[in-house]
Parts: C-alpha cells; sequence; structure tokens
C-alpha cells in the first residue's frame, strides 16, 4: 500500500481534473527504487511484488489514492499556450516524506486525460529510461531534482514515426506546481484562483516565510532564489535542460521534465541538442537570462495580488526580479571558484576566459574538472591534462595562469564539486537501445554507478571517456 495524504485534490475543482490511469495491458517491472521507496513510507517489497506493478501500470487505484491531471498553461518557446495540462500523467497521490514534506507521486505516460489534445497520453520507452537515469544521477549529483520510483513496460506498441514499445515512469516530486500553473489562472483572470495557489504554493515549499509581506512577492523571492541557485548548478555540471518552458519551470526549484536535455561532452556556451530548439533558445549559456525571462512571467502572473494598483505592482515585481542577475552569478562565481580552486580574490574575468579557452580548443568539460582535480592532487603529469586540448601550447599557457590564482587550501574539496562521472548523452543512448531490445543490463549499470559521480571506482574507468566520433549523439528529443 502507499500511505497517501493529499492535498491537491482538496484544492477547489477547476484546479485540476479527475481521471484514472489507462491501464497498461501486459506491464513489465523494469525497475523500483527502493531507497525512495523506503524514504516515502512505501515497503519496496509491495511496490515489487504483482498488486505494486498493477499501481505502477494503472492497471489498479489503490486505497487512498485520488488520481487526477493538473491544469497548467504555458510559454513554450517564447509563445502562450493558455491550455495545456497534464496530458500524459496523472497524479496519484502525495505521501508525507522523512522529513515529512508532501512529495508528489505521479504516473508518466499512463494515457489520455481531458489535457491531450490531439496525444495518445502514453510514453515510450526510451523517455522513461532516460528519465529514470537523468533525474538520479542528478540527485547523486547534488542538484535539486524529481526523482525517478519506478520504470515499467507497458506491453503495448504506440503509434510513432514507426511501432515503438511504450513505457510508464513514477515520478516523484515536492510537488508539480510550475510557473505555467499561475499563469494557468492569471490567463482566466481567476485572482482568487491565484490567491489560493499561491497560498498553497507557499505552504507546500517555502514555510518560513515571513509574514510581514505579501504572500505574492514572498512567493516570487523565494522561486526567484530557487531558481538562480538551481540554473547555476545546471551550468557548472554542463548541463542543459533543452526545454525551459515556463510549464517545465518548477516553484520547487527542482529540475523537472528530463525531456531533450543532456550533459554536454566538448564546452560550447552555445551547446544545444534539443532537436526542435532551431534558434538555440535555450543553450548552455543561455539559461540564465531565460530563466530571468521565465521568471518575469511568474510576476506577471502574480501582479494582480501584489497590489491592486497596476504601476505599484510592477513596481514592487521588478525590485524583486531585479535581484535574479546579482542571485545568480553569486552562485556561478562561487561554484567555479570552488571547482577551479580559486582564490576568493581572484576576479570573475579569469573564469571566463578560462572557459572561453576550453570553448576554442574543444575540450571535454567533464575530463577537464576531473584531470585538474588530479593535476592539482599531483596525482597526474600535466600532459594528461594539456593533452584535451586541440592546441598544447594553449594549454600550457592557461596552466601558468591558472597556478598564479590556485588557492592550495581549497584543492582537497575539488573532488566533492568535479564529478568523475556525469551521464553521457552516448550512454544513455546506448542504455535505452539495450532496453527497447529487452536487455536492461546497461540501464542497470548506469543507475548503479550514477549514485557515487564524485567517487573513482575502477571498474568504472571506462564511463568517464568521452563518445568517440561515431558515438557522439547530437540531438535529442522530446519524450513523447
Ligand atoms: P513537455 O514539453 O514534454 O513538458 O509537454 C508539453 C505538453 O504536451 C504537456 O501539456 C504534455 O502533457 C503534453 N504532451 C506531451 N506528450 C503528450 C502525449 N503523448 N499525449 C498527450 N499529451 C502530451
Ligand atoms: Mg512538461
Amino acid at each position: 500500500m502507499i500511505p497517501f495524504s493529499n492535498t491537491y485534490s482538496k484544492l477547489p475543482a477547476r484546479f485540476y481534473e479527475r481521471v484514472n490511469p489507462t491501464p497498461a495491458p501486459n506491464p513489465t517491472l523494469i525497475e523500483v527504487n527502493d531507497e525512495l521507496a523506503l524514504e516515502l513510507g512505501i515497503d519496496p517489497a509491495w511496490l515489487r511484488s504483482e498488486e505494486g506493478l498493477a499501481v505502477l501500470s494503472g492497471q489498479q487505484i489503490t486505497d487512498g489514492s485520488e488520481p487526477l491531471a493538473q491544469a497548467y498553461s504555458g510559454h513554450q518557446f517564447g509563445g502562450f499556450s493558455p491550455q495545456l495540462g497534464d496530458g500524459r500523467a496523472c497524479l496519484l497521490g502525495e505521501v508525507l516524506d522523512e522529513s515529512k514534506q508532501h512529495k508528489d507521486i505521479q504516473l508518466k505516460g499512463s494515457g489520455r486525460t481531458p489535457f491531450s489534445r490531439n496525444g495518445d497520453g502514453k510514453s515510450a520507452l526510451g523517455p522513461v529510461i532516460r528519465e529514470y537515469l537523468m533525474s538520479e544521477a542528478m540527485y547523486a549529483l547534488g542538484v535539486p531534482t524529481t526523482r525517478a520510483l519506478a520504470a515499467v513496460r507497458s506491453g503495448e506498441n504506440l503509434i510513432r514515426e514507426k511501432p515503438i514499445a511504450g513505457g510508464i515512469f513514477t515520478r516523484v516530486a515536492s510537488s508539480h506546481l510550475r510557473i505555467g500553473t499561475f499563469q494557468y489562472f492569471a490567463a482566466r483572470k481567476d485572482t482568487e484562483g491565484l490567491t489560493t495557489l499561491t497560498e498553497y504554493a507557499l505552504q507546500r515549499h517555502f514555510q518560513s516565510k515571513d509574514n510581514s509581506k505579501n504572500s505574492a512577492v514572498t512567493l516570487l523571492e523565494n522561486v526567484i532564489s530557487v531558481q538562480a541557485s538551481l540554473v547555476a548548478q545546471w551550468m557548472g555540471l554542463g548541463f542543459i535542460h533543452g526545454v525551459m518552458n515556463t510549464d517545465n519551470c518548477s516553484i520547487s526549484g527542482e529540475t523537472i521534465d528530463y525531456g531533450p536535455c543532456a550533459f554536454m561532452d566538448n564546452f560550447h556556451p552555445g551547446c544545444v541538442f534539443s532537436a526542435i530548439d532551431r534558434d538555440a533558445r535555450y543553450a548552455w549559456g543561455n539559461q540564465a537570462p531565460i530563466a530571468h525571462w521565465n521568471l518575469t512571467r511568474l510576476a506577471e502572473a502574480l501582479l494582480p495580488i501584489i497590489d491592486p494598483d497596476e504601476t505599484l505592482a510592477t513596481e514592487i515585481a521588478e525590485k524583486s526580479l531585479d535581484t535574479f542577475s546579482k542571485q545568480f552569478i553569486a552562485h556561478y562565481n562561487g561554484l567555479y571558484k570552488a571547482k577551479f580552486a580559486l582564490r576568493a580574490e581572484t576576479p570573475a574575468e579569469f573564469i571566463q576566459e578560462s572557459l572561453s579557452v576550453l570553448a576554442d580548443q574543444q575540450v571535454d568539460y567533464t575530463l577537464f574538472f576531473r584531470k585538474l582535480t588530479q593535476l592539482a592532487s599531483q596525482e597526474i603529469e600535466p600532459s594528461e591534462l594539456t593533452d584535451l586540448y586541440l592546441d598544447a601550447e594553449a594549454a600550457k599557457h592557461w596552466l601558468s595562469q591558472w597556478k598564479l590564482h590556485i588557492d592550495a587550501d581549497k584543492i582537497p574539496a575539488m573532488r566533492e564539486i568535479n564529478p568523475v562521472l556525469i551521464p553521457r548523452n552516448h550512454q544513455i543512448e546506448a542504455a535505452i537501445q539495450g532496453a527497447y531490445q529487452g536487455d536492461y543490463s546497461l540501464f542497470q549499470r548506469l543507475h548503479k554507478a550514477w549514485k557515487t559521480p564524485f567517487t573513482e571506482n575502477p571498474s568504472d574507468q571506462d564511463l568517464e571517456t568521452p563518445p568517440l566520433e561515431n558515438e557522439r549523439v547530437t540531438q535529442t528529443f522530446c519524450g513523447t
């Protein structure tokens, strides 16, 4: 059983549509996240049982579950869609975790809902494998994220360009409230709904709120802070979300919606993987300005409840939004100073110049910081690092500059911020291909290895290597 303790279903009826998941015809269990289940007060053995599988595959509505599809809107690639909503997801309910926080348990790919438009509400197996691996790796890397509770093969073929095996992913999130959820009520001029949603979001995510302030401003300020920190963390790891639409931007500050996301191999600020991001709107280096753009949409949605005087409300919102850049830059510089073990007084320009050399020299981002960490502790010869550059002279020149800026005290901590392993695209792609063939061994191996991404493990050394030219994945796709 699952000890449900639902709150979203108690909100007014216009916040969602009640809908049951569509039962998968012939489900098989791929994986259950035992550790996460325990944190949520769910018996992993039960989840792995026949009854557990029936729940994870939409065949059975277990006691206390109140399945629903949430309503939301969103700006997608800059254009506003007033009506999106859970088109291929179903919230089964919430449970209280170890620290008494509500966590959503949601099936993704469990069939049509009133928000499905022309879609079938299903998910192919590939995106299920991808989200499982990516979100759990992100968690292990220390980045706020939704989590993976289970992956199921549905036993049916979906109609896509060619028939393809379907899957159902069980996602756990601090909530599924998005900027787009606020936009949904704002677009309908539903001020009462906005107020209810704001109080709900504060209660769920930012409980230590300052009661002296307007709730909408408190919420906005908190979301600005968590997003500024989140995007800096993504960038430090070379992560590109790929589809930072406002409906994929979580109020809690968790990474959500692992569709066309990717970790880059060679460093380049303009790096984009998503096949549908033709204008590079969501490139690695654009993520902070885009987060600010998204937060501005949140502020706009909240205006009517910030102050009835629109001019005054705008002024207040702008003051909050103006803090984003400063917060982001502080996180970003702090993070890179730790990655490079730089002195506190090293100017930020040195970081930008260093990254610019990495881009010119087509250096593998993760391997660079890994080798730099080893070099700083004198475990390797400088050539192991300089070999990563196209031009060894450029590398040597940079190293001589870097030495002037090192803070020796920061060297040991480089290991805690520069991972040995990241989920590389070609590895995920290979795990997906295996899964379609019914072979989950690589999925299992990667999942296990990526649980300890900062630890050197001789048996996983091969996973450190960047892709060969013929293995390189240059495009990723939305998870439909
Ligand atoms: P995404 O950008 O992947 O978060 O999805 C954007 C919107 O499209 C959301 O409202 C989804 O629910 C909806 N959507 C995506 N795939 C499907 C599908 N296969 N069937 C129905 N709706 C979908
Ligand atoms: Mg989405």
